[in-house]
Parts: structure tokens; C-alpha cells; sequence
């Protein structure tokens, strides 16, 4: 069977295996794709013309029993877009046996019984900006995140990046509460944006992403930040 998987990284530190798959729905200003083709932690990263070549789901169970990831992370563009993802994800899970988790921008209804997790990527909760940021409405996924809680036994969570003075803490805290009005027990990871794609908006200082996490305390139980400048624990290693 084919895939849209043409890379996968490994992660020591977390015994994380990540599958990048290739397409997206959105065309985010700030998406690191357009940068980085592959796993933004390797040193090496890669020229545009680099060629792609998707995977099939035999060559990836092969790939992965030699690291035997106790957690593989389906990511990349937007996993989503792979007609065949429900019954790759199922095979995977088969064979390989390790936790699965599916980050998706929640355009798409998600395959949520083919995933032990699944993060929604909430890009903004005002439609206008939203659909300036990625070229699309919000309404699915605000929908589809709503759907996917009530209907799946996985484990729901969500993340969002902060961009000062355009997805800000006013817009988080909004964010935050919609989360919480579906459980307030759902996760949301914070990240700090990253001008690397777009240099229209700058990353937030410290304060201001203490203040964002404080902002989102106020409607969940479970806020955590990425800020970007965390040192990367053990090796990540190319796997393909
Ligand atoms: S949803 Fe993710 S992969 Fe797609 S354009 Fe936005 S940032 Fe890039």
C-alpha cells in the first residue's frame, strides 16, 4: 500500500518515531515546510529540489522495527491528506505496536479510531484571521474538534502558536475557552512562533508567552509552552 510518508526521523530522547507526510490543505504564512522539507531538528536540512519519494507501508514497518519507537508520531504537512491514513495507521499500529499520535490542523475529520491520540492544531478562533493565516475557514475545525472529542475513546489534545500581535493573548484566552467548553482537562500545548517562514510577525518575548500560558490557565486545567530555544535532548537521527 502507498503512503504520502517520505521521511521519518527518529527521536532518542522520547523513543519517538516521526512520519512526515507530504500536502497540506492550508498554506500557513508562517509553515516551517516551506523552509524545512525535513525534520527541523537535523543539522542537515535540505534543498528545494530534493526529491520526494513516498513510501509504501511495508518499507515503513521495515524502517521502523529498527528503531522500535515506543511512540510514532504521524506529522509532517497534514497527515490527513493521505486517502490511505485510517488503514496505514491501522497496519502500523499492528505491526509496530507503539503508542500513536496523529497532529492534524482538524480541517479533515480525522481517522480517531486508527490513534491512541490525537492533537488539533487550533491556528486561530477568529474566522478573519484565521482564514488570513491559512487561506482557510475555521469552522471545521472547530467543529470537527468538538466531533472528534465526543465520538472517540482517544486521548484529545490541542496546540496553538502564539504570534504577537495577531494570534496574541486575547485570541489564546478565546482559544482556551472554546477548548474548555468541549473538557477543560484538554491539553493545549502553546508554541512560540517561529519568524523563519515569515518575517511579517516577530517571535514572542518570554513574557509575553508567560503571559498567554497564564491567560490560558484562567479556562484549562493542563497549558504547557514550547519557546523555541529548548536545548534538543539526545540524538535525532535520519531515518529515511
Ligand atoms: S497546517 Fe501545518 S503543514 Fe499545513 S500549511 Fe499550516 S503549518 Fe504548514
Amino acid at each position: 500500500m502507498r503512503t504520502k510518508v517520505y521521511h521519518i526521523t527518529f527521536h532518542s530522547a522520547f523513543s519517538s518515531a516521526c512520519l512526515f507526510f507530504y500536502g497540506c490543505n492550508f498554506s500557513c504564512k508562517g509553515c516551517l515546510r516551506k523552509i524545512y522539507l525535513y525534520d527541523c531538528h537535523l543539522e542537515e536540512n535540505y534543498p528545494k529540489e530534493a526529491k520526494i519519494r513516498f513510501l509504501s507501508v511495508e518499507e515503513i514497518i521495515n524502517l521502523l522495527s529498527k528503531v522500535t519507537p515506543e511512540e510514532i508520531i504521524f506529522e509532517g504537512w497534514e497527515p490527513t491528506m493521505d486517502r490511505n491514513l485510517k488503514e496505514v495507521a491501522k497496519v502500523i499500529k499492528k505491526e509496530i505496536g507503539s503508542y500513536t499520535l496523529l497532529l492534524t490542523n482538524g480541517y479533515l475529520f480525522p481517522p480517531f479510531d486508527a490513534f491512541d491520540e490525537i492533537k488539533i492544531s487550533i491556528k486561530a478562533y477568529n474566522e478573519k484571521i484565521h482564514e488570513e493565516y491559512t487561506g482557510m475557514s475555521n469552522k471545521n475545525v472547530l467543529a470537527n474538534f468538538k466531533k472528534t472529542y465526543e465520538e472517540t475513546s482517544a486521548k484529545i489534545s490541542a496546540e496553538t502558536v502564539l504570534i504577537p500581535e495577531y494570534v496574541d493573548t486575547m485570541e489564546i484566552k478565546k482559544i482556551a475557552d472554546f477548548i474548555a467548553s468541549v473538557d477543560e482537562n484538554i491539553p493545549l500545548r502553546i508554541d512560540s512562533y517561529w519568524s523563519i517562514a515569515s518575517r511579517e510577525w516577530q517571535a514572542p518575548t518570554k513574557e509575553e508567552m508567560y503571559a498567554a500560558v497564564k491567560e490560558a490557565k484562567k479556562y484549562l486545567k493542563n497549558v504547557y509552552f514550547l519557546a523555541g530555544d529548548e536545548s534538543i535532548k539526545g540524538e535525532v537521527i535520519k531515518v529515511i
